[in-house]
């Protein structure tokens, strides 16, 4: 059997252990009152519903906050699509999610790679094209609030 497939099994817990942390402690989710933009998206297929709010310093992302439902996968990327954006400028947080998006297509060397942090837990959901529409729904409300490409 080769290494990363011998690897393979303890990783696949531990990510899944941290979706679920994610989904049962949400972080940033809260209302934003001072929200300069609030963006809402929902995925039909499954029946999630996420509305993003980000609020700007200039060019950074001073605070990003998400409120809504929806499945564990939905719900662990927004909370740590939020966690990775916050304090970093709007052109960090385009490379995180132009990242995360190649990695949910199955790009190798972006599963592993760092500048992804916690997000990386979601690099399995590229096996699953239907789920993939639910990782991809805060994005798809990020790449909208911070007003498109
Ligand atoms: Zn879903």
């Amino acid at each position: 059997m080769p290494e990363s497939d011998s690897r393979g099994p303890a990783l696949a817990a531990l990510y899944q252990e941290m979706i679920l942390d994610h989904y049962r402690r949400p972080r940033n989710k809260a209302p934003l009152p001072d929200a300069d933009v609030t963006v809402e998206r929902t995925n039909p297929l499954c029946g999630d519903l996420i509305e993003l709010s980000l609020a700007f310093d200039g060019d950074y992302v001073r605070s990003a906050a998400w409120r809504g439902q929806g499945c564990s996968i939905s719900s662990a990327s927004a909370s740590m699509m939020t966690q990775a954006i916050v304090g970093g400028t709007r052109s960090h947080a385009r490379t995180v999610a132009a990242r995360f998006g190649e990695m949910l297509s199955g790009d190798r060397k972006a599963a592993v790679d760092e500048a992804l942090g916690d997000l990386r837990a979601l690099s399995g959901v590229a096996r699953y094209p239907m789920r993939i529409k639910c990782a991809l729904l805060p994005w798809s409300a990020l790449e909208e609030g911070m007003g498109g490409k």
